[in-house]
């Protein structure tokens, strides 16, 4: 079994071989965004950007969306959309589900194996599926106990 900092390095020498297929060099500024996603839960652009600037003050909000944008696009790391919310993004590539809270906008994984089994459409959609993701909505522990705590004013 890999122990984390094996599976850290496996990771980050499989970015780099994607990085060089695509003649992208892993600049100081990408590696930035790269090492900041993993540290903040489903962050948005400007999350990302705040967290970076700590380590590197010079970085643009723009490299910071660029960046994420094309590691989305070589599938590095996933950018979740959810309808009427801002583009998150995240580090886990693997199929999970979220929640989300429809008050606060808290987006928190959900790992459900009997959700993973589910059966996908087929031919006759004319596309070919690839992957899925659910997503469940509704309050947070902490607007519910807001809601609550308001309720009985
Ligand atoms: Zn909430
Ligand atoms: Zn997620």
């Amino acid at each position: 079994m890999m122990n984390a900092r094996d599976d850290k390095a496996a990771r980050r020498a499989e970015i780099e071989k994607i990085c060089r297929e695509h003649g992208l060099p892993l600049t100081a500024q990408r590696r930035i965004v790269l090492e900041t996603l993993p540290k903040l839960n489903h962050p948005a652009v400007d999350e990302i950007w705040e967290q970076a600037r700590e380590s590197m003050p010079e970085v643009s909000r723009t490299t910071v969306y660029r960046t994420l944008e094309m590691f989305s696009k070589l599938r590095i790391i996933r950018k979740v959309c959810h309808p009427g919310a801002v583009a998150r993004y995240e580090d886990k590539t693997n199929r999970h589900h979220h929640l989300l809270c429809l008050r606060c906008g808290k987006m928190t994984d959900l790992d459900d194996p009997s959700l993973d089994k589910l059966h996908l459409p087929g031919a006759g959609t004319g596309y070919q599926i690839e992957d899925y993701s659910i997503q469940f909505r509704g309050l947070c522990k902490k607007c519910m106990a807001d809601k609550k705590h308001k309720q009985n004013l």
